[in-house]
């Protein structure tokens, strides 16, 4: 009987330094699991330092780790979306090759998914040398989209994950180029467990994310997901319409009953830059969405391929002397 197919995508920017490690940890994991077949597809996002060299050495190694170099830096949320169009296992794992996600999660995974579960994650107790800073704003921000959203997002929860082959075909029917996926997963449903873990540090190599990239993200994940922003602009408008409503009648009646015409000058310039502020702010929300319409009506293709490694196929990797080399070691 044919094995079953694990296919692990693995986006990889800059990261030169780590794969050699991440080779060796996940091989090991492998030689744990002779029941499976693995293939892993290594994304390269447009890596300016040797990373496509070295997985390209990699590939001539191990049959069972090929790559796709994409023409340029797409950021890893495109660059899932080239992992999912191409792998072809009847399970997929999304890793991060910094090895913050321990490979060794993957025995747990498929167990879970043998059980039935068509989308196992993995939750996160701690996450070891990052900033508090990072931890508590990522926090608060769960926190809030949850709040308003009304798909339920996994707290504590990254992209590294298993999913089953038809959650993944559900997954891939999402084509916008606007793309938060940890809220994808959500939305596609199925039968969903949280396997919880100890987030690692980077084994090598730096984070590739800063604050900015960071909050972009966070706008990403908002407005991909909920209009409840607008409805803020348009709830703030109606109470300081109301507001200024009373205030007016207040200054009607002072000015008819005392008579005083050129005073509250300090009132006046407060008020009118508050609601400068708010309607900036309010064209602002608007505008984001606005925006995103625009790159999303364009319909443009997600991503190009610079090139790939090819036979990254169970099949034919099997009819590689490489492969039966390596499992016999
Ligand atoms: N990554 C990517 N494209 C990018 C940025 C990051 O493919 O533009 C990959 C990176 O190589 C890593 C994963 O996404 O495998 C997570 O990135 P990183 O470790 O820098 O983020 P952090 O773990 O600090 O959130
Ligand atoms: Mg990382």
């Amino acid at each position: 009987m044919d094995k079953k197919i694990i296919s692990l995508i693995v986006p990889a920017y800059n990261e030169e330094e780590v794969i050699e490690i991440f080779y060796q940890r996940t091989k090991g994991v492998f030689n744990e699991l002779p029941a499976y077949d693995f293939e892993v597809l290594f994304i390269n996002d447009g890596s300016k330092d040797n990373t496509l060299e070295v997985l390209k050495n990699l590939f001539i190694e191990d049959r069972r780790y090929g790559y796709i170099s994409l023409a340029r830096n797409y950021g890893k949320e495109i660059a899932m979306a080239a992992g999912f169009d191409h792998v072809t296992g009847d399970a997929v794992i999304i890793i991060d090759v910094d090895l913050q996600d321990p490979p060794e999660l993957i025995i747990d995974m498929i167990a879970k998914w043998e059980e039935g579960y068509e989308d196992v994650y993995a939750q996160r107790l701690s996450r070891d040398g990052e900033t508090w800073l990072k931890k508590w704003t990522s926090k608060m921000f769960y926190r809030i989209l949850a709040r308003m959203t009304k798909v339920e997002i996994q707290k504590d929860t990254g992209d590294f994950r298993l999913l089953s082959r038809n959650a993944l075909d559900a997954l891939k029917q999402y084509r916008e180029s606007e793309r938060y996926t940890k809220g994808l997963f959500s939305l596609i449903g199925f039968k969903k467990i949280a396997i919880p873990y100890h987030r690692d540090p980077r084994a090598a190599g730096t984070t590739k994310w800063n604050y900015f990239k960071l909050v972009n993200l966070a706008i990403e994940g908002v407005t991909s997901f909920t209009t409840a922003p607008l409805k803020i602009a348009s709830f703030i408008g109606v109470i300081l319409a109301l507001f200024s409503f009373v205030f007016m009648l207040i200054i009607i009646f002072k000015t008819l009953v005392y008579g005083d015409p050129v005073q509250g000058y300090p009132s006046m310039i407060s008020i009118v830059l508050f609601l400068g502020g708010i309607q900036l702010l309010s064209l602002g929300i608007i505008g984001e969405y606005i925006g995103r319409t625009f790159l999303e009506t364009k319909n443009r293709p997600l991503y190009f391929i610079g090139e790939m490694s090819l036979n990254n196929n169970i099949e034919a990797i099997k009819k590689e002397p490489n492969y039966i080399k390596e499992i016999t070691k």
